[in-house]
């Protein structure tokens, strides 16, 4: 069967989790993000890991792996949202090789945010530990002051969105991202959105793209 495969990419904080969570409710295709992969997995074997909280990446292999255990789920059989993978060139070919299948229809798309933006976007970032709920302080802030409003657990800030891992994160992103960017563009796979507008704007121009290219539905036709 035909997939639709979206690759949603972005520094931290550029809203890629937000855009795909979206698209993923429009579409009716599972998001998957790896950064939550990864933290559900520390989370069931009662493990944190050193190099994801100090902004650093985690093993190909156990990546690669927990990808491949959820895209083998039935949600995902028709296509899916990836929200933070491939993240190196070493991901990029395992995942052309070995998951993409010839008749997949495919799309990345970069949400481009300027380093200053990044840097006031996560000081403000949020998110519930016990259901995973994300907030902002200014942008999408919670009901009740520092409370998730579906479950009211305390909600915390990421370890890896303090001011000095985001600085590395974001040198991490500039380096490994640009070789996947050309080899998207190369293979014509490649969009590039404002991610500097609002929420709703970056929707629609993220939706207009896709349709101009055929790969999902015109809007009237989108239940
Ligand atoms: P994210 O939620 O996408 O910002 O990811 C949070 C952290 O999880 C990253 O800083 C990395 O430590 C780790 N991570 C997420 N996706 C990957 C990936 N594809 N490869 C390696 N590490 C990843």
């Amino acid at each position: 069967m035909a997939r639709l495969v979206l690759f949603f990419f972005g520094p931290p904080g550029s809203g890629k989790g937000t855009q795909s969570a979206n698209l993923s409710q429009q579409l009716g295709l599972p998001a998957i993000s790896t950064g939550n992969l990864l933290r559900q997995h520390y989370q069931s074997i009662g493990e944190h890991n050193a190099a994801m909280n100090e902004g650093q990446l985690v093993s190909d292999d156990l990546i690669n792996k927990l990808l491949v255990e959820r895209l083998n789920q039935p949600d995902a059989q028709s296509g899916f949202i990836l929200d933070g993978y491939p993240r190196n060139k070493t991901q990029f070919d395992y995942f052309y090789n070995n998951i993409i299948n010839p008749d997949d229809k495919i799309c990345a798309i970069e949400i481009s945010v300027s380093d200053q933006e990044v840097q006031h976007r996560i000081a403000g970032r949020r998110f519930c530990p016990k259901c995973g709920a994300g907030y902002h302080l200014t942008y999408k802030p919670s009901l009740q002051a520092d409370r998730c409003d579906d479950c009211q657990t305390r909600l915390e800030q990421r370890p890896d969105d303090s001011p000095e891992t985001i600085q590395e994160r974001l040198a991490l992103y500039r380096r490994t991202m640009g070789p996947l960017v050309v080899s998207w563009w190369q293979l014509g796979e490649l969009i590039i959105i404002n991610g500097e507008k609002n929420i709703d704007s970056v929707y629609h121009d993220i939706l207009s793209v896709l349709q101009e290219r055929g790969l999902v539905p015109p809007k009237s036709e989108i239940v």
